[in-house]
């Protein structure tokens, strides 16, 4: 049994609701906005319970399941009774550990056409969505913030980790070079690493390769999927992404639009700051392509080249491997 009150504070769709959602036996209290999206209060929910968003499945009598759709908003969805009851199924990650060797599925990536991404960036609603999260989100960091550094920010699945393969040893699904990779851009970058799954999903994955405790580098923080906004295009509908403003809010004195660089296998990942982001090939298939996957070797190349420029924004990192040419090439001519 579950009940919601919702309060008001600011225009319509903004009031701010308290919900109430039954999970095991225990009631969590979640915060939402009525214009969020179901995902959003998943999110929130997951933040309560550390129910992943995609195992919870929301039960609310007045309400069919078809109509409970993740991009639903919770207005529309629960259309606001005065008694609202909602109980949660689903099962942390732990348990589900036992018996599943790969991570969070994520669909594949789809190209935003350029409109899309400067609208979605632009529009007020993604915004106020970003500065919810910034008020909402606490970055812990792991080793300080170094000035004079720039930033680099580094997704996980596909990115340094094939987490659909198995192996006996995650060290076999690690991407080739990461160490020496994350080694050599530490010299001139601060790293961050944000995925699009949970908090333990991306400690043990760092943990395991060896990526949290190396004598070369340092890590200065990790972020999870509760870091992420989720929003709209017209072509793709909704989707997650990771917004760098948070970080550059939370950080103001280190990091900025200019200085900061982050790789992603999905290019809507960055939707709200495409001048930063650079998509990298996929490492999928590890026990295959372990021999031939020299990508982080190129990318160190780059990180290096760029880590003069005053500012990295002014760059198309689409092109980053016929810049690597140039630029070797200019070494070579003086
Ligand atoms: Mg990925």
């Amino acid at each position: 049994m579950a009940s919601a009150s919702a309060s008001s504070s600011g225009g319509e769709g903004w009031e701010e609701m308290t919900l109430c959602v039954k999970w095991n036996g225990k009631e969590y209290t979640v915060r939402v906005c009525a214009d969020d999206t179901v995902g959003e209060l998943k999110r929130r929910i997951c933040e309560a319970t550390t129910v992943l968003p995609k195992r919870q499945k929301l039960l609310y009598p007045k309400v069919g399941p078809k109509q409970l759709s993740d991009d639903a908003t919770i207005l529309s969805t629960l259309q606001l009774k005065p008694t609202l009851k909602m109980t949660m199924i689903g099962t942390v990650e732990d348990e589900i550990f036992v018996d599943q060797v790969d991570g969070p599925e994520i669909i594949d990536d789809f190209e935003l056409v350029q409109e899309d991404v400067t609208d979605i960036k632009d529009k007020d609603v993604n915004q106020q969505k970003l500065k919810r999260r910034i008020s909402q989100y606490k970055i812990e960091l792991l080793n300080p913030c170094r000035e004079g550094k720039k930033l680099l920010v580094l997704d996980i699945d596909y990115t340094l980790f094939d987490h659909r393969s198995t192996a006996e040893n995650p060290l076999e699904l690690m991407r080739p070079y990461l160490h020496e990779f994350l080694s050599a851009a530490y010299a001139e970058y601060d790293i961050m690493i944000w995925s699009a799954t949970s908090m333990r999903w991306v400690e043990l994955k760092m943990g395991q390769l060896g990526v949290l405790n190396n004598p070369n580098y340092k890590i200065a923080a990790l972020l999870d999927h509760m870091a992420m906004i989720t929003v709209q295009s017209d072509t793709h509908g909704i989707f997650d992404c990771k917004p760098l403003g948070l970080i550059w809010a939370l950080f103001p004195e280190y990091y900025n639009s200019k200085n900061s660089i982050m790789f992603d296998d999905l290019r809507r990942n960055f939707v709200m700051n495409p001048q930063n982001g650079l998509v990298i090939k996929p490492f999928r298939k590890a026990h295959l392509n372990r021999k031939n996957d020299d990508e982080l070797v190129r990318l160190t190349q780059y990180l290096l080249a760029i880590a003069e420029l005053e500012d990295l924004s002014q760059l198309d990192h689409v092109k980053w491997e016929s810049f690597i040419e140039k630029n070797s090439k200019r070494q070579r001519h003086g």
